[in-house]
């Protein structure tokens, strides 16, 4: 899931990953290409840190809490 603002109706919405159309990894920042539930567009984010690392970050929580 994501959270975006949409830039034409200013709200903020929550979005499933099915309806990211894209995901381009730059050295800095990944650009996501997202297809907007509020206005029926495709808006372009940065996200701060590689998409890659996404899975390992989610992964520690669960480990830790398996050894409690
Ligand atoms: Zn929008």
């Amino acid at each position: 899931m994501l959270l975006i603002t949409c830039p034409v109706t200013r709200t903020d919405e929550l979005v499933a990953d099915r309806r990211i159309r894209s995901v381009t990894n730059h050295p800095t920042h990944v650009a996501l290409s997202v297809e907007c539930p509020s206005c029926g567009g495709v808006h372009v984010y940065r996200t701060g840190r590689r998409w890659e690392s996404r899975p390992a970050v989610a992964a520690r929580p669960a480990r830790e809490l398996s050894h409690a």
